[in-house]
């Protein structure tokens, strides 16, 4: 039995040798597989694909694969998908946020047969800004409700995975990747492992919180049609409320009835300026939302690369 590990890293030069140790401890341990060890390296800008072809000579397990320039992590772990040939596949981030000491109970699990994928969810943030935690807990609660995903809160990247299952997102070739409603669209029995958050090892998170809303806002838009239908329904609700005042107006016009006191004022300004705010806001966001939908389209129509690989070790890599 052969297993592979998808690792992508960027700018990961003080997370790789501890994390390596690590990963050496728990392979020996598992000494009855084999094992693939495959580094996206996204575009580094520090030392990380140098220490990388140093592991690559000492350790022939490993192999790397670096990108020209940052692809993000989407894109890393499609590409390791793409070039793992492991029975079960695993992908795990570089900073030991992903406990490689939990591979062994994944693996096990797998082999029980009822399961075609282990998958891990965080019980607490601890350690993580409050501000962070809100934000994502509000993304999953949204989430669940707006698409036909079963979202987990605190779910990681973090999964192992039967050899169907890799082949099944291999073959989900979209621009625009969301791993986590990815793994969820294609099914298969997932078993949830939990465990308590676990600090980085070294250097910063790559994930900012612009990047952060940008990623939620790609979820949501490839997996969930409400806001389509939110500008949908604003767009109606703004047209019936048009429709009272302009009976109104024409009332008074035909027979010259007028609306006296406030009712008046409110007919002749506030009413007017308030309409032009609200349908000119309600088109306006509409607008932006079809827009955002027809980027998408534009983006996955150029059918541009995945990732473009400047360096690698591996024969024959698949590129995509
Ligand atoms: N990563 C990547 N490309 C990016 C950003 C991150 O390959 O553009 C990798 C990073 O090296 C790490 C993993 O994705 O192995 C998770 O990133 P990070 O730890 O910064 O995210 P967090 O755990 O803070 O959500
Ligand atoms: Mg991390």
């Amino acid at each position: 039995m052969k297993i592979s590990l998808i690792i992508p890293c960027y700018n990961e030069e003080e997370s790789l040798s501890p994390f390596y140790n690590e990963l050496n401890k728990v392979t020996a341990e598992m000494a009855d597989y084999d094992f693939e060890i495959l580094f996206i390296d996204d575009g580094s800008k520090d030392k990380t694909l140098s220490i990388l072809k140093e592991l690559a000579k000492e350790d022939k397990r490993i192999k790397y694969i670096s990108f020209s320039k940052n692809f993000g992590k989407e894109a890393a772990m499609y590409a390791g998908f793409c070039n793992s040939t492991g029975d079960y596949t695993a992908v795990m981030d570089a900073d030991m946020q992903d406990p490689p000491a939990l591979l062994s109970d994944m693996v096990k699990i797998l082999e029980g047969g009822e399961y075609d994928s282990v998958a891990t969810r965080r019980q607490t943030r601890k350690g993580e800004p409050k501000i962070r935690s809100f934000f994502a807990r509000m993304f999953y609660k949204v989430m669940g409700k707006i698409s036909t995903l079963d979202m987990v809160e605190g779910a990681r990247d973090f999964r192992l995975m039967k050899r169907d299952m890799v082949d099944a997102i291999v073959s989900m070739c979209e621009n625009n990747r969301f791993s986590k409603g990815i793994f969820g669209w294609i099914g298969f029995k997932t078993y949830w492992m939990s465990y308590d958050n676990v600090k980085r090892v070294a250097g910063q998170t790559k994930w900012s919180f612009k990047k952060l809303l940008k990623y939620s806002w790609d979820g949501i838009v490839s997996f969930s049609n409400a806001p389509l239908k939110f500008a949908t329904g604003c767009g109606i609700l703004s047209f019936l409320a048009s429709i009272p005042p302009l009976i109104m107006a024409i009332i008074k016009m035909v027979d010259g009835s007028t609306f006296n006191g406030v009712y008046s004022e409110i007919l002749r300004w506030n009413v007017t300026l308030f309409a032009i705010f609200l349908v000119g806001g309600a088109i306006l966001a509409s607008i932006g939302i079809v827009g955002q939908y027809i980027s998408k389209i534009f983006n996955e129509v150029k059918g541009r690369p995945h990732y473009i690989v400047a360096q690698t070790n591996k024969e024959d890599v698949v590129k995509k």
